[in-house]
Formats: C-alpha cells, sequence, structure tokens
C-alpha cells in the first residue's frame, strides 16, 4: 500500500518534499472527502500511458516525454480501483492472516497508482498548468476519500491485527518486525481500533476538522489578499530597486498602474521592514502582517482554533491519550511532548539573552543617528539591516563569483564519492527520457564493485509552471523484497540560467540549498531497506540528514577544488569563507526566539485542556510566562499558523525543526572531532550504515545512538548558533567563529 500513504498525505507529502533547508510555508489542504467513483472501468485503458509498465534501461523509467494530462483523470480512477480491488482480495482471503499474505500483499500492491503519482509530481511541481490544476482540484476528494476507504476497512484491520499481536512468534526479520508496526500504527492511530459510537464520532470529528482546517486556510488567505498597501513614490523611501520594480508590476496587475503594491505576505512584508526608512509604514505592514486572522471581523480565526483544538482533544480520548501531543508525537524520534518542550525551553533562555544583546546593539545605531526612537517590533528588522552591514558586511557579488553551479554540481559529487562511495556519470544523451530539455541525468553506482545503484535526475532551473524553491523527490524507492528496484531520485531548484556559454553563479545560500536538496538525494539513494514501508519519513529526523549534508559545501577539498573564481581559477579566500560563516551566527537571537516562540506555543496550545480556551489570551499568557521579549513576536502568531491549523501536518510538530538542527550540530561535530575529520572513513561508514541506509527501518533515536555512542546532545546546536551554554554567563562570551 505504498501509495496508500502518498494519498494519505498528499498534502503533508508536499510539505514534506518542499521543507527543506528554508522552512515552507504550509501547503492548503485538500477539500473535505467526498464518495468515490464507484463506475470505474475494471480493465486498464490499454493505451494510457500514467499507468504502463516503465520500459526502457536501468529497469525501466518513467516516459516523461510521453506524459499526457488527458491520461491523468482516468489513470488516477484506475489506479484506485485496481487498488481497492487488491486491498479487497487481501481483506477476504479465506487463509488465516499471515505476514505474507498480508502485509507483504499490501506493499505489493497499488504500483498502478504509484506509477502514477510520479507523474502527478512532475505536473503539480515542475510542469503546472490550468490543465493540471483542473484535474488536482477535481481529485483531490477523491483521493482523500480513497484513502479512508483503506484506512476504514475492518476486515483488512483485523487482519493487520492479527499479524501484528502475532509478530514476535512467527519467525520473522527484524524488518518484517517492523513493517508490521508500522502498519499496524496507521491504521491504529488513525481510529482503527474504535468500533460502534466512538468509531462514528471519531469519523464526524474529522470531517468537522477537515472543514475547519479549510476555513482556518481560507481566512489567512483572505487577510493576505485583503490588505494591499498601494504606495505612492514618495514613500518609497530605503527600499531596493529590484523590490520597486516587483512592486509597481504588481500594482499594475491589480489594476493600480502607477502605485507600488505591498502585499499581506511574507515575501513582501519582510524586505520592505529590512529596508523601508519610513517608520509609520513599517508599523502599518507589521501589524497587518501580524493581525493576519485576529481582526475580530468574518475573517477571525480566533473561535476556528478554539473548536479545532476541541476536536481534537476529544478525538485522541477516544484512542486513549492524555492530550493530542502525547498522541502526534508516539511516533516521532521526540517520542513525548515533554521531551520536545525539554529541549525548546533549554534552548530558550540563551536565545532570548541573544535578543536583549541584539536590542542593545540596534538601540546604539539609533541613538546615533538621533533617532529619538526605542527599538519596535516594526523596526527590528530594519536596524538589525544596519547592524549587519556595520559588523559582518559581505559582498554577496564577491562571494558569488567563486560559487559556479557546474562546479558545485561536481563538488558534490566529489562528497558523495568520498562519503558513499557512489559514482555519477552522465547517461547517454536521450537514453533516459525527461520531461524538459533542461532535465539532465546521470547513473550513480558503487565506485568500488561497479554495481548500479540508481539515477539522479536534477532540475536545475526556474521556468513558468514550475514551483518555487528547491527540493527532492523520489520517482521509485529502493525495494528488495519483490525482486530488487533501484532508486530513481531527483533534485529540483530554480536558478536562473546564465547566458549561452556563460557559468551560473549562485548565491551562498543557495548553494547550500543544492547541497541540502542533494543530502536528501544520497538519503534516498543509499537505501537498503526490502519493503516500501520503510522507506518513508519520519517528520522530526527527514531534514537532519539533508542539513547535515550542508556542512559539506565549506569543507578543504570543496574550498580548494569547487570553490573557484569562474575567471581567475583561484580558489575562494579563506578570510571570505570566514567571514561567510561568522555572519551565520548574526541575528540569532531573532531567529532562534521568534521560531521557539511560535514551536513552544504550539506544543502547549496541544498539551493543554482545550476546554473554553480563549487562543489570543492563551498565546498572551504563555509569551508571558516564557519571558517573551517585546521588540518580537511569534514568527506565526496563533490567528494564522498554517502549519498547525490548516491541516494536521505540522501539529504538535513544529518543534520538529530545531530537533533536526539539535542532531545536524551533535553530527558534524562527530566528524569535526574525528581524525579524518569532514572525510574520516569510520565516521562516513557509521554514517551510511545507520543514519542513512536505514531509512525508517530502525527507530530513529536508535538509530542515532548506533551512529553516536549517545543521544545528541544540544551544546553543538549552541556553539553553531553563538550562544553561551547552559550554565555559561551570555556577557562577555565569545560568539562561535571568533
Ligand atoms: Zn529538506
Amino acid at each position: 500500500m505504498r501509495q496508500t500513504l502518498i494519498a494519505l498525505s498528499i498534502s503533508a507529502a508536499m510539505v514534506a518534499i518542499a521543507g527543506c533547508s528554508k522552512e515552507s510555508e504550509p501547503v492548503a489542504k485538500s477539500p473535505a472527502a467526498e464518495q468515490v467513483s464507484e463506475s470505474v472501468a475494471a480493465t486498464a485503458p490499454v493505451d494510457n500511458v500514467l499507468l504502463a509498465e516503465w520500459s526502457g534501461p536501468f529497469g525501466g523509467v518513467p516516459a516523461f516525454d510521453a506524459m499526457d494530462i488527458a491520461a491523468l483523470k482516468p489513470a488516477l480512477e484506475f489506479g484506485m480501483a485496481e487498488n481497492l480491488a487488491e486491498i479487497d482480495k487481501i481483506a477476504n482471503n479465506p487463509e488465516a492472516p499471515t505476514f505474507a499474505n498480508t502485509i507483504a500483499e499490501m506493499e505489493r500492491s497499488g504500483k498502478s497508482l504509484s506509477r502514477v503519482f510520479t507523474y502527478w509530481g512532475i505536473w503539480s511541481g515542475n510542469m503546472s498548468s490550468p490543465e493540471f490544476r483542473a484535474v488536482q482540484a477535481e481529485m483531490a476528494p477523491k483521493l482523500a476519500a480513497f484513502s479512508s476507504k483503506i484506512i476504514q476497512n475492518d476486515k483488512l484491520f483485523q487482519r493487520v491485527k492479527a499479524v501484528y499481536e502475532a509478530r514476535n512468534d512467527a519467525d520473522l526479520t527484524a524488518e518484517q518486525i517492523r513493517v508490521v508496526e508500522l502498519t499496524y500504527d496507521e491504521f491504529a492511530t488513525n481510529g482503527a481500533t474504535l468500533s460502534g459510537e466512538a468509531k462514528e464520532r471519531y469519523a464526524a470529528i474529522n470531517n468537522r476538522l477537515a472543514e475547519l482546517h479549510t476555513s482556518f486556510a481560507n481566512n489567512v488567505l483572505a487577510d493576505e489578499e485583503g490588505y494591499d498597501l498601494f504606495l505612492s513614490e514618495d514613500q518609497l523611501a530605503g527600499l531596493p530597486e529590484s523590490f520597486v520594480k516587483a512592486a509597481a508590476a504588481l500594482a499594475a496587475e491589480k489594476g493600480q498602474s502607477g502605485k507600488y503594491a505591498i502585499t499581506n505576505t511574507r515575501s513582501s512584508m519582510d524586505p520592505f521592514l529590512t529596508y523601508s526608512t519610513k517608520r509609520e509604514l513599517r508599523e502599518r505592514v507589521w501589524n497587518n502582517y501580524y493581525s493576519r486572522g485576529d481582526n475580530g471581523d468574518e475573517h477571525d480565526n480566533n473561535a476556528i482554533i478554539a473548536e479545532i483544538l476541541q476536536l481534537r482533544d476529544e478525538r485522541v480520548a477516544l484512542l486513549g491519550f492524555d492530550n493530542y501531543a502525547a498522541w502526534r508525537l508516539q511516533n516521532r524520534m521526540a517520542k513525548t511532548p515533554q521531551r520536545a518542550i525539554a529541549l525548546m525551553e533549554a534552548v530558550w533562555p540563551a536565545a532570548v539573552a541573544r535578543v536583549h544583546e541584539e536590542v542593545a546593539d540596534m538601540q546604539a545605531v539609533a541613538n546615533a543617528e538621533s533617532a529619538g526612537i526605542e527599538i519596535a517590533p516594526w523596526d527590528y528588522r530594519f536596524y538589525a539591516e544596519k547592524v549587519r552591514k556595520a559588523k559582518y558586511d559581505l559582498n554577496s557579488d564577491e562571494v558569488k563569483q567563486y560559487l559556479q553551479l557546474d562546479n558545485l554540481r561536481e563538488g558534490m559529487f566529489y562528497v558523495a564519492g568520498e562519503l558513499f562511495n557512489f559514482t555519477f556519470t552522465p547517461v547517454e544523451e536521450g537514453s533516459v527520457p525527461v520531461f524538459h530539455e533542461d532535465v539532465k541525468v546521470w547513473e550513480v553506482t558503487d565506485k568500488t564493485s561497479g554495481e548500479h545503484i540508481g539515477l539522479w535526475y536534477l532540475d536545475p532551473f526556474a521556468r513558468s509552471g514550475k514551483r518555487s524553491g528547491a527540493w527532492a523527490s523520489m520517482y521509485r524507492d529502493h525495494t528488495t523484497f519483490d525482486g530488487k528496484e533501484t532508486v530513481l531520485a531527483s533534485n529540483n531548484s530554480n536558478f536562473i540560467k546564465g547566458a549561452p556559454g556563460e557559468p551560473v553563479l549562485v548565491s551562498w545560500d543557495d548553494a547550500e540549498t543544492f547541497f541540502h536538496e542533494f543530502g536528501h538525494a544520497l538519503h534516498f539513494l543509499a537505501s537498503n531497506v526490502s519493503y516500501p514501508m520503510l522507506n518513508g519519513g519520519v517528520r522530526d529526523y527527514t531534514e537532519f540528514q539533508s542539513q547535515l549534508l550542508e556542512r559539506w559545501l565549506s569543507t578543504d577539498p570543496i574550498i580548494d577544488n569547487y570553490l573557484v573564481h569562474y575567471k581567475t581559477g583561484e580558489s575562494i579566500p579563506a578570510d571570505l569563507v570566514a567571514k561567510i560563516k561568522q555572519a551565520a551566527t548574526f541575528n540569532q537571537g531573532f531567529a532562534t526566539t521568534e521560531y521557539l516562540a511560535s514551536a513552544l506555543v504550539d506544543i502547549k496550545l496541544h498539551t493543554t485542556d482545550p476546554t473554553g480556551i480563549d487562543p489570543d489570551k492563551f498565546e498572551r499568557e504563555t509569551l508571558n510566562a516564557l519571558g517573551m521579549p517585546s521588540e518580537l513576536v511569534m514568527r506565526h502568531r496563533t490567528p494564522h499558523f498554517g502549519h498547525i491549523f490548516s491541516g494536521e501536518g505540522y501539529s504538535a510538530g513544529y518543534y520538529g525543526y530545531m530537533w533536526a538542527d539539535v542532531l545536524t550540530s551533535d553530527a558534524s561535530e562527530a566528524f569535526a572531532e574525528a581524525e579524518g575529520g569532514f572525510y574520516d572513513k569510520e565516521v562516513a561508514a557509521k554514517l551510511v550504515k545507520y543514519l542513512f541506509a536505514p531509512r525508517n527501518a530502525i527507530d530513529p533515536a536508535e538509530a542515532y545512538r548506533l551512529f553516536r555512542g549517545r543521544d545528541a546532545g544540544i551544546e553543538p546546536l549552541m556553539r553553531d548558533r553563538g550562544f553561551p551554554l547552559p550554565g555559561e554567563k551570555s556577557e562577555g562570551t565569545a560568539a562561535a567563529g571568533e
């Protein structure tokens, strides 16, 4: 039931693949479920290209050159019907349930639909169009209903349960036991263990929650669209030229030619607050943005939040859990809300202390300018930028000249060769179909044995119809239980193509992101698991491997051989690299505190008895109790916190970004301390064996202990952010890099 999981979490998966180095905004949730059409032909449409078995080299590859949007809807309908028929057959098997006739058969099912989802992913991410979005809108509720049908199939669940209960006496391998447990959990956490009235109530709650999540998202959207600010030319002081141009184009698009539109979104708000010298406008933009969903009008989200929290609490009570967070975290690496809270509260005091230092630095700048102000939340970005310029002025154009896209890619291949023993070889042009001429494909083989590992597709450049940002995706999982299937992995970015013959130069941030996404691809390619289920991700763990790989960008062999000037061929100067690293600790008080405030409020909302809760009051009281500095706010205030209320993808899970950061910093120190540094063969072998190859075949906490010999500690993260360690005093502590 590989695709069941995909479909169940279609919106969640979109977040997961896009989440990546920079935190992503959540994708709007699919509409509420409705019935799957039963009038589906029983036989495959013979010439449907999206359903066809993959042919060609390397165990078959997707027919990306023959994709036809007209085939998508019939392919999905057939794929779902075929999968439901497979599931019915498993559920109604007259033989006693066994791993082979139940769990393995479920893992085997849904292959056609899984192929269709590969093409779906290309249309939704790389090649979107109005035609695709129409199919998507029509099919999303049908896909949700399809998933529910499988999860609510009681006969199927009874068989899964029987195998689960006998799992330790059934002569299964450790991997097979893990598949059984994950499968059982998938059903149990979604209400399959309930019966009678409880089951009905559970389903009713889910339906109501789906409506509320959609209303929440729509209200935020309404407040983002309803507060455009149209400026005149004399209100643009301080804004960069590129921003002004974009604002002019936006205003024209909205029928206000000659004006400049500041939209009520992060991408407008953030640069406006950083650069505008008009303080009263900054205050207005800040207020509009942080009041989304909280304006006391028809788009106010407070009542919706209260109802969501109460329903979530009631639903997990049916399953025997004390609170929503306890239910949510049972399968996460953190395991309990208490552990997630403990981590955040350990970092919090240092982050707040750093905010006070940052504010003092900024106040000094304002005083020196005789600005006559006290730093307010709408001043933070503006004065932080002035401090940054004075303290760490990095010329980003200078840095870019050492960051050529092709060289970065070769550098990543070098890292993969050293750590994973992989070789990347371009496939012969035209031998593997691609969906756009920009997409290039490499074969990945083992450097020693020459064994075929998989293919790596790279779609590097921006184009219309392609989603923004960078992401990694998998077209085919590594599995061996049913004959070996090799990995088809892809990386996708939005670099701007250079002029013909000119190298593509990128920023340091973009170079880090490029390495980050490659980390996801290596995580896919390194898989040695037998069953599709085990390739699944764990929310607070899957960003760790990719974040870790970013660290190799600034290792010596990469600096010396790949970060070379595009004209002179000289390596990037050491002092420039030092400057870049030092600048990374800049403004960490702000970034860490605004993030932690959101993450703490999230988990506290989901561990508190929500009876009669007033979300605004709860937020205010929680932040007061924490000692939130008055000069900044939560990164996402409760009334527009889409990660946790537009769906359940990150609810009680926003802490996960920091959880992965802790692992990243701690694992990175394992290399830094090793004799061979970041290329130490022994640590690299452990990295691949315990942290990459097992995917989800080993409990992540146990896998980390196997790698490190202990649990991760927070000290490395504190050092990376330039924070004093717990017990140390803030004042006079050297920042990292000094
Ligand atoms: Zn990522």
